[in-house]
């Protein structure tokens, strides 16, 4: 059993944390949403006031917050120079693993400031979404050093099925901020195609299923219909809720554009997905699953 602090318990943190507490081990959470924290208690988790009360004493903390400024913040504190924040409070033997999805170079500095101090930071990111998290199916994309990514492997496992060691400090973020401009774009694309095929006269779960069989068959197809009612474990068949914030997309789109412009890389498709979902965003859908830019192919139709 180990002694976890876990911070961040929204659409993804939240059964993260359960699938912990269900293996066993004893699990301290802290989130800024009282409410988020009440299904944990309930399941055996130990509420905490503050980062500080849920990471006091612990072997291992876990992070799961939804962008860079949040993980800044907490681990190195208002003033981002490690003096204030969680990082401070930490004895060395801790090992911390951050999951949220986040600029590589803010997990470099989180893992700087940490090795300062003698504490191992892994930047650890997530990919499968909230059916993977209440799974405990994830992948995990890892970045920092060996040792480190050995000692996450075994609470790894117990939320993931494929771990991966990406390389260094920041490459989880590298690799993760890649799948999703290729989501972006996939699921840009399907909404796109099952549009077309709906106006011109298709039954969008035929079509579908055409596409699942077919050369157009993609992640978004398999598990993440965004048609509503073509699958009804999909967000879209809930009005769009829960799942993978539009505001979340845009972020990570953002930060693949910004990843493209230190490197002096092309990425015009992913642009496209950037400008899309921030334009969706920008027209009030960014508390929506991102799966409703099928929304944005369908102005003026009623789902
Ligand atoms: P979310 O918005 O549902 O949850 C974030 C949680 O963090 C909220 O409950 C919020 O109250 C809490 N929070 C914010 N600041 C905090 C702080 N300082 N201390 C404690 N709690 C704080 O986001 P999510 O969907 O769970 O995503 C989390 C991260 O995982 C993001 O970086 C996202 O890009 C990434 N991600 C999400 C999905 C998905 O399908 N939702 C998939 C893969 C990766």
């Amino acid at each position: 059993m180990t002694s976890i602090g876990f911070i961040g318990l929204g659409n993804m943190g939240g059964p993260m944390a359960l699938n912990l507490v269900k293996a066993g081990h004893e699990v301290k959470v802290f989130d800024l949403v009282e409410s988020a924290m009440s299904q944990l208690v309930e399941a055996g988790a130990s509420r905490a006031e503050s980062p500080r009360q849920a990471t006091e004493g612990v072997d291992v903390v876990i992070s799961m917050l939804p962008a860079g400024q949040h993980v800044r913040k907490l681990y190195l504190g208002d003033k981002e120079d490690g003096e204030g924040g969680l990082l401070a409070t930490l004895d060395a033997s801790v090992l911390v693993i951050d999951a949220s999805t986040i600029a590589p170079d803010d997990a470099r500095l989180v893992a700087r400031h940490a090795a300062e101090r003698g504490i191992t930071f892994m930047d650890a990111p997530v990919s499968g979404g909230v059916g993977g998290a209440r799974a405990g199916t994830l992948s995990f994309i890892v970045g920092g050093e060996a040792d480190g990514y050995a000692r996450a492997v075994p609470l790894l496992e117990v939320m993931g099925k494929n771990l991966f060691h990406a390389g260094p400090a920041g490459s989880g973020q590298v690799a993760k901020i890649c799948n999703n401009m290729l989501l972006g774009i996939l699921m840009s694309g399907t909404a796109e195609a099952l549009a077309l095929g709906v106006k011109n006269g298709l039954d969008p779960a035929v079509l579908s299923e055409v596409m699942k069989q077919s050369s157009g068959g993609n992640w978004a197809l398999n598990v993440y219909n965004p048609w509503p009612g073509v699958m009804e474990s999909a967000p879209a068949s809930n009005d769009y809720q829960g799942g993978f914030l539009v505001d979340l997309m845009a972020k990570d789109l953002g930060l693949a554009w910004e990843m493209a412009l230190g490197s002096k890389s092309a990425v015009p498709m992913g642009s496209q997905a950037r400008n899309l979902f921030a334009q969706h965003a920008a027209q009030g859908a960014g508390r929506l699953d991102f799966s409703s830019i099928q929304r944005f192919y369908r102005c003026g139709e009623a789902d």
